[in-house]
C-alpha cells in the first residue's frame, strides 16, 4: 500500500518512508491511497477472532505487503500485549478500556506499535535514530514506555517542570537505557517550540538522523483502528450488533481512527466527538466554519488543542463533504465544571471512576443518547487514561476508590533519572552534543 498526502493526491510514498517521515514536506498527512474493505465474512463473524488476530487482518489490509506477514504478526504481538476489555456499566452503556498498556493510556496502541515497526525498519549498523518528543503528560510515557529497550533508537523526552502528575513523572524518568527524560523550566509550549527548533537546527540535523513521535504518525494511527474492530467482537458475543462510539478528543487521532475502522467496513451507527472547553471540531460541525483558537487549559489537559492536527485526515475521508459528516459524527462540549459533576456523577451511578478525558465521553454519550432512544444501539464510550494518572482532580471519596494498578507500585522506589534544562534552545542543543 502506498500512502498520498492530504495536500497532495499525487505525491505518494511507501509505508516505510510515511513512517520515518511522519508528515510530507508539503505539511499534510499521510493517508492510504486506497481504503480496503475488509470482506463481510470476517465483520460479521468478529466474534470469533482475538484481538491479535483481528490486528493482523486489519493491519494487513491496510499495509499490504510493506511488512511480511510473519514479521507483521510478530510486531502485532510483541506491541498489543494487553487487553482492550468493554465493560458494562447499564443498559446500553458500555465502558472500552483502552488504559491497560504501560502507561496507563490509550497512546500505548499507537507508540507500541510505531516503535517496533520503526525498530523493525531500522537496518543494524544503520545510524541510531534520535527520537525527540515534547509531552505534556501522556504522550511521553507512551513513547518512553514503546520505545524502552528497542534497538537503534534513542528517545529524549521534554517535559515541563512541575506540571506533569506523579506517577506520569515516574513513567518518564525512571526508564534508563535508550530513554532520557529532561525537564524544562517552562510549559508545555516551551518544550514543543525547542523541540520544533531543533528539527530546523541544521547542525543537529547533520549530525542526528532525528525523527519525532508524535500522533500524526501514520503507524500510530493505524493501531488505533485495532481495538474499534475488537469492541464490536466483544458486543457481538452480548448479542449486539448496532454500535455507536463516544471518543474524548483532542487531536483527534482516535477519533479518526475510528472512522477509518467504519470506512473499512465496521458497521458504527454513529461516531460522537467530545470535547473540553478547546471545541474547535463541535463547532464546525454546527457552524460549517473551521476556525481554530489557541489553546486553552482545562482539567483533560491531553485535550487542550485549539486546532486538531488529525482533523485533516478526518476531511480527507469525507471529501470535505458536510453533509456526511454530520450524518456519521456529532459533536459536544463541556467545561470543567461539568466534567467535575459528571465525573461524581458516573461514580454515584455505577460505582467506576473516570478519568476528566474519559468523563467528558460518557457525559456527550448520555447526552446523545437522550435525544436518539434507541434500544438496539449500544453506546460505548472510550475510557483513554486510568484515573490513578490524575490524582488531583477527584475528591477525595473518589480518590480512595481508585485501584492504582501494580505496574505504578513498581514505580515508586525506582530512582528518578533526569537533566534539568532552562527554556533556552543553546541550552538544550549543547546538551544533545554533549550527550551524543
Ligand atoms: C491524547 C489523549 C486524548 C486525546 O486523543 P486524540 O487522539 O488526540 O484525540 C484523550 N484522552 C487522553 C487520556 C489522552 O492521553
Amino acid at each position: 500500500m502506498d500512502f498520498y498526502s492530504t495536500n497532495n493526491p499525487d505525491l505518494r510514498v511507501g509505508f516505510k518512508e510515511a513512517v520515518f517521515n511522519s508528515m510530507p514536506q508539503d505539511k499534510g498527512l499521510y493517508m492510504p491511497v486506497t481504503i480496503p474493505q475488509l470482506p463481510a465474512n470476517f465483520i460479521d463473524n468478529l466474534d470469533e477472532y482475538t484481538l491479535s488476530e483481528i490486528a493482523f487482518h486489519v493491519a494487513s489490509a491496510l499495509l499490504e505487503d510493506a511488512i511480511p506477514a510473519d514479521d507483521l504478526k510478530a510486531i502485532i504481538n510483541d506491541a498489543i500485549n494487553f487487553y482492550a476489555p468493554v465493560v458494562k456499566l447499564g443498559d446500553n452503556v458500555y465502558v472500552l478500556e483502552l488504559f491497560h498498556g504501560p502507561s496507563l493510556a490509550f497512546k500505548d496502541f499507537g507508540a507500541r506499535f510505531m516503535s517496533r515497526v520503526m525498530g523493525y525498519f531500522l537496518k543494524d549498523g544503520e545510524k541510531v535514530l534520535d527520537v525527540l518528543v515534547a509531552t505534556s503528560g501522556d504522550t511521553g510515557g507512551a513513547v518512553a514506555l514503546g520505545f524502552l529497550g528497542v534497538p537503534n533508537t534513542r528517545i529524549t523526552i521534554l517535559y515541563p517542570k512541575g506540571k506533569v502528575s506523579p506517577i506520569q513523572e515516574q513513567q518518564l524518568t525512571t526508564n534508563g537505557q535508550n530513554i532520557r527524560a529532561i525537564e524544562i523550566d517552562g510549559t508545555f509550549d516551551d518544550c514543543q517550540a525547542l523541540v520544533k527548533q531543533a528539527f530546523g537546527d541544521a547542525e543537529l540535523n547533520e549530525k542526528f538522523r532525528l525523527t519525532s513521535a508524535n500522533s500524526i504518525n501514520i503507524a500510530r494511527l493505524i493501531p488505533q483502528t485495532f481495538y474499534y474492530f475488537n469492541a464490536y467482537a466483544q458486543l457481538l458475543r452480548e448479542g449486539k450488533s448496532k454500535v455507536v462510539f463516544a471518543v474524548p478528543s483532542g487531536n483527534f487521532g482516535n477519533i479518526g481512527a475510528g472512522l477509518l475502522a467504519w470506512k473499512m467496513g465496521l458497521p458504527v451507527e454513529h461516531f460522537i466527538a467530545a470535547t473540553n472547553a478547546n471545541d474547535t471540531v463541535p463547532q464546525f460541525l454546527k457552524s460549517g466554519k473551521y476556525e481554530p483558537k489557541p489553546s486553552v487549559q482545562t482539567l483533560s489537559n491531553a485535550m487542550d488543542v485549539g486546532n486538531p492536527s488529525n482533523w485533516v485526515r478526518i476531511m480527507d475521508m469525507f471529501k470535505d463533504d458536510l453533509k456526511g459528516l454530520n450524518q456519521q459524527i456529532t459533536g459536544y462540549s463541556y467545561t470543567d465544571a461539568e466534567t467535575e459533576t459528571t465525573i461524581k456523577q458516573v461514580f454515584d451511578k455505577y460505582n467506576y471512576v473516570v478519568c476528566p478525558h474519559t468523563a467528558i465521553a460518557w457525559k456527550a454519550l448520555t447526552d446523545w443518547q437522550a435525544d436518539n432512544t434507541n434500544d438496539e444501539v449500544a453506546g460505548v464510550f472510550l475510557s483513554t487514561a486510568h484515573p490513578c494518572k490524575f490524582p488531583d482532580v477527584f475528591t477525595p471519596e473518589i480518590a480512595d476508590a481508585i485501584e492504582v494498578p501494580a505496574s505504578v507500585k513498581d514505580l515508586e522506589g525506582k530512582p528518578k533519572q533526569t537533566v534539568v534544562l532552562p527554556n533556552d534552545f543553546d541550552a538544550f542543543k549543547s546538551y544533545l552534543i554533549k550527550n551524543g
